[in-house]
């Protein structure tokens, strides 16, 4: 159903709408809550430096407190449900003067600040004048630019009255297996009138969701038991010539891994393998040793990664040692020339033994042949599970090696990865020694000093910030890598300084990296195209600008980038409008330099188990982030039941396969 057919979205709206990716009404649906008041159980004032929510009434006017330029809070008195007088504040927002006045009773969620007694810090907050609920649990959407909180409550109940989402299921099969129907649930989802309803709602959304998954990872089980036609006979002696060829020596754990992937290759049977390790501890090589194996016994591989650049740099390290042990290898994406294409098609045609490295364009239908035996998918989250499918079809009995950076929590192991073997690399070759700090504003001064003496003496200095253009929130302005790249060039000079981002295409991308890379330019201000993979050796700091908008992942990602050549490397987060709440999750990314224990912290703070803790919250977060191990043993129980009377092929056909598969990915 289109967008226009929903009272009160137009044209402006719609292309808001659009931007974040909401084209159709049933789009919309999908938008689910961030988070919910439980306004049943709201809490009271207390010194305890714990997250609650608190009903209060408004017992003076708003104040605005000009700390200097670009810092201010708004502050005003308020009274608890006990009878608690304290004070509200709220870290630049002076728009609030105008939003609230005397006598209004507030939701106010955060936590009392740590330096000033009987003072709460507001995270968000909602005017109880302006919705209409009184009790049960109340949604809070993300909010777009020209649509509020009120448009988006009511955009997406009339789209739910409107329309009707149909089940991925055949509704002979819903109805059987499920108690309650996707529209009802979605319902639910939205306006759940407890937390048991919305914990409901949730299982059956998510069992949905698993479904496909829990399908596709059956078959792999199965392609796995059945027997391979490409057969490898010499792994050792490609090994051994690689190895006294490498300028370092392989750690013990590289070691171990090669060992799996060795017996899976030799074996029968076909690999599934996912080798998983921190950023930098050495996942390529270990690739380019299997990938080698495949081509010297005659048969063609393929190694795909997310990004030209990504994978432009692992074709130029792999082309020194094909070269030196005679064994082809090309290029492919889609700014490949028409002659580079058609000596690949070439090679596909007469089934000429070589690796081909490239980006999606090497899903394209005609990238395929005979003895295609062996696929290695390089930072194998950036594809979704239609695009390995597709890549798996090129072969008839496909090797499949997958490499992640990206920790995996039990569950998602299970849905994501539940028919394949999980090899880790433990520790990285170099103990990396990087320190970072977080820079509040005004010592920015003091960093960019430092990056002045450090470029003299040779180092590379990332700075990423999180948007291209400038956008429209005031509290930003200036922090965009536009932006950000002409505050660069009028410090240090526009021979130092290049800009790179999402937004350009890949021959000037490429231009610029090497660029930076070789020439003389020190600075890369950029998006996060830097975040996967990159490895240029001279690069020892890092400055991320507004590190809060980044999901610790991401920054650990970034930080990865910085001292791969196990030098001294410094990372900077620029903080320039951290609350209290992000501050937190950044002094955790700044004291751990543990991929694993940083994403289980992240998971944790996100999402898990948080639908459990409302009674002390006040407040039901982020719960769409995450799927239980119960839900999944739920879901693997109704497929199997499923499975037993029908054919599940409905299940690879469902179109909001992609979009669910999203939804369940964050
Ligand atoms: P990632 O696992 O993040 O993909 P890479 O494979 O890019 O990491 O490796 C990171 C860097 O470490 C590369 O520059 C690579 O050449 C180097 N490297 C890999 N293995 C070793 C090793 N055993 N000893 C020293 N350096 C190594
Ligand atoms: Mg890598």
């Amino acid at each position: 159903m289109e967008l226009k057919e929903i009272k009160g979205l137009g044209q402006a709206r719609i292309e808001t709408l659009n931007s974040h990716n909401i084209f159709s009404v049933e789009d919309l649906i999908f938008h689910f809550p961030r988070f919910y008041y439980d306004l049943d159980n709201p809490d009271t004032f207390q010194e305890d430096g714990k997250y609650k929510l608190i009903k209060a009434t408004v017992i003076s006017q708003v104040s605005v407190i000009r700390i200097r330029k670009n810092f201010n809070y708004s502050m005003c008195k308020c009274v608890d449900i006990n009878g608690h007088v304290f004070n509200a504040v709220w870290y630049n927002q002076t728009y609030l003067k105008r939003a609230i006045s005397e006598n209004d009773t507030l939701y106010l969620y955060g936590k009392n600040s740590q330096t000033k007694k009987n003072y709460f810090v507001v995270s968000t907050y909602k005017n109880a004048n302006k919705i209409k609920q009184e009790n049960g649990l109340l949604p809070v959407y993300k909010t777009f630019k020209n649509i509020g909180q009120t448009i988006m409550t009511e955009s997406i109940f009339s789209g739910l009255e409107k329309c009707i989402i149909q089940s991925i299921l055949p509704k002979e099969i819903e109805n059987a297996v499920f108690e309650s129907n996707l529209n009802l649930c979605l319902k639910h989802i939205h306006y759940p009138e407890n937390s048991e309803q919305l914990k409901e709602a949730k299982e059956r959304l998510d069992i949905e969701t698993l479904l496909p998954f829990i399908k596709f990872n059956t078959e792999l089980k199965n392609k796995k038991n059945s027997t391979k036609q490409q057969k490898y006979s010499d792994f050792s002696h490609i090994y051994e010539k690689i190895c006294s060829f490498l300028p370092y020596e392989l750690t013990s754990s590289q070691k171990k891994v090669i060992g799996e992937i060795k017996n899976d290759m030799c074996s029968t049977h076909c690999m599934n393998r996912l080798v998983h390790g921190d950023v930098g501890s050495g996942k390529t090589v270990v690739s380019m040793i299997a990938l080698a194996v495949c081509v010297a016994n005659g048969y063609q591989a393929m190694m795909v990664a997310p990004t030209e650049i990504l994978a432009k740099q692992h074709y130029q390290e792999f082309k020194k040692y094909f070269d030196k042990l005679k064994l082809k290898i090309c290029f492919l994406s889609k700014s490949s020339s028409k002659d580079e294409r058609a000596r690949i098609l070439t090679n596909m045609k007469f089934d000429i033994p070589c690796l081909i490295v490239g980006t999606q364009a090497c899903l394209s239908d005609d990238i395929c042949s005979d003895i295609m035996s062996m696929i290695v998918i390089d930072e194998q989250h950036r594809f979704g599970v239609s695009q390995r499918t597709k890549l798996l079809s090129k072969c008839k009995t496909p090797d499949l090696l997958m490499l992640s950076a990206t920790p995996i929590p039990r569950s998602i192991q299970l849905v994501y990865f539940g028919g394949i073997d999980i090899s880790k690399i433990e520790n990285p070759p170099k103990e990396k020694q990087i320190q970072t700090n977080i820079i509040k504003q005004n010592k920015e001064e003091d960093l960019w000093n430092f990056v002045e003496t450090k470029i003299q003496t040779g180092s590379k200095v990332y700075v990423v910030c999180a948007n291209i253009d400038e956008n429209d929130n005031d509290s930003y302005q200036g922090l965009s890598a536009k932006e950000f790249y002409k505050t660069m060039c009028s410090r240090f000079g526009e021979k130092q300084v290049k800009l790179a981002h999402g937004k350009l295409d890949s021959k000037s991308e490429e231009k610029i990296l090497s660029e930076f890379k070789n020439g003389e330019a020190k600075i890369l201000v950029s998006t996060t195209i830097v975040e996967v993979g990159i490895d240029i050796k001279e690069a020892d700091i890092m400055v991320i600008v507004s590190p809060e908008k980044f999901g610790l992942a991401t920054l650990h990602q970034l930080r990865g980038r910085i001292g791969r050549a196990g030098q001294q490397s410094f990372c900077f987060c620029l903080a320039k409008n951290l609350s209290e709440e992000s501050y937190e999750r950044i002094k955790y990314f700044k004291d751990h330099l543990n991929g694993f224990e940083i994403a289980e912290y992240d998971y944790d703070s996100r999402g898990a188990g948080s639908i459990y803790g409302t009674k002390q919250h006040g407040r039901i977060e982020d719960i769409f982030g995450y799927i239980s191990i119960e839900t999944y043993k739920k879901a693997k129980q109704i497929f199997e039941k499923i499975a037993e009377k029908h054919d599940t092929s409905f299940l690879e056909t469902a179109p909001s396969y992609q979009e669910l598969s999203k939804v369940s990915m964050n």
